[in-house]
């Protein structure tokens, strides 16, 4: 529980910014480096997927077929337009259905995309985001599993709520061992974490640690934010991760304050983080999901 005498949260990224202001498996031990060989330089998607990243650094995914277009997460309103062109240089076939991986701005603000009669698909803690989202869209929400088909590919939905958000899902794709996490994971940043909306550094590190148990080694991850990756290399991440809230909390227990870590250099080794999502709010967020009492 987070308590009002926490400060404010400090300056973050302009995308995850705009988002809330509008709001040891596979033998591979802890690394706190980055891999120093990205294993997706030869890996291309199927052809009938794409994964466009014009809206602001959102990562949207397209899945085509049989005369219809389904979405993974529909980006900035503002980026619609261009959306649309990038989807008809794929295909010309309507979007009859958006998943939203949670119900941030930059995730659903190209939800009027979708065609009369479409769908939309979510977690039932944000259905009302949803369906304002679009008026003429149906919405179908879920809040453990959901199984869909769509030209003849099969996706399973799977509910990670209050790891990043109330709202999240991650959406698994069996036969293209592909997997979308949404903002689970900022593959090249470190994570962001919409702790009013009851996410926290240990919901978001159990969700990780699901995920890496229940799914196969030889899977491309599909991030919120950030480059495709391997599985492994997303092990490599969360390991990484998981060495700066150790790192974090052994300040925390010699006694420091939040400004007080914050402006030391306790994870300045793992400056190549500090993206999207800055070193000092990372640090926020560890330190108010451990210690509520301050
Ligand atoms: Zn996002």
């Amino acid at each position: 529980m987070i308590l009002s005498s926490k400060p404010a949260l400090p300056c973050i990224g302009l995308a995850v910014m705009l988002s809330i202001s509008a709001c040891g498996k596979k033998g591979i031990t802890a690394d706190p480096d980055p891999d120093p060989e990205p294993e997706t330089a030869e890996w291309q998607l199927p052809e009938y997927m794409a994964v466009f990243k014009e809206s602001l650094a959102v990562n949207i995914t397209l899945i085509t077929g049989a005369g219809k277009n389904l979405l993974v997460d529909s980006g900035w309103p503002d980026f619609t337009d261009i959306l649309m062109d990038s989807i008809r240089n794929k295909s010309d076939a309507p979007v009859t259905g958006i998943i939203n991986t949670h119900h941030h701005l930059d995730h659903i603000g190209g939800n009027g995309l979708l065609q009369n009669g479409g769908t939309i698909i979510g977690h039932e803690n944000h259905r009302d985001a949803y369906e304002r989202s679009n008026p003429n869209g149906a919405v179908t929400v879920f809040t453990d599993t959901l199984s869909l088909d769509h030209a003849g590919i099969r996706l399973e939905c799977i509910s990670k709520a209050f790891s990043h958000s109330a709202a999240d899902l991650i959406v698994y794709l069996p036969a293209e061992k592909i997997l979308i996490l949404g903002d689970l994971y900022f593959s090249s940043s470190f994570p962001f974490l919409d702790m009013d909306d009851g996410a926290s550094v240990p919901n978001l590190l159990a969700a990780w640690d699901e995920i890496i148990q229940t799914y196969p080694d030889d899977l491309h991850i599909i991030p919120g934010h950030g480059p495709v990756t391997t599985m492994h290399q997303f092990v490599v991440y969360t390991n990484t991760v998981k060495a700066t809230v150790a790192a974090v909390r052994a300040e925390m227990d010699k006694g420091r304050n939040y400004g007080e870590i914050a402006a030391s250099d306790v994870l300045d080794r793992w400056n190549y983080l500090d993206t999207i999502v800055s070193r000092t709010v990372w640090i926020y967020f560890i330190y108010y999901s451990y210690n509520s009492a301050d």
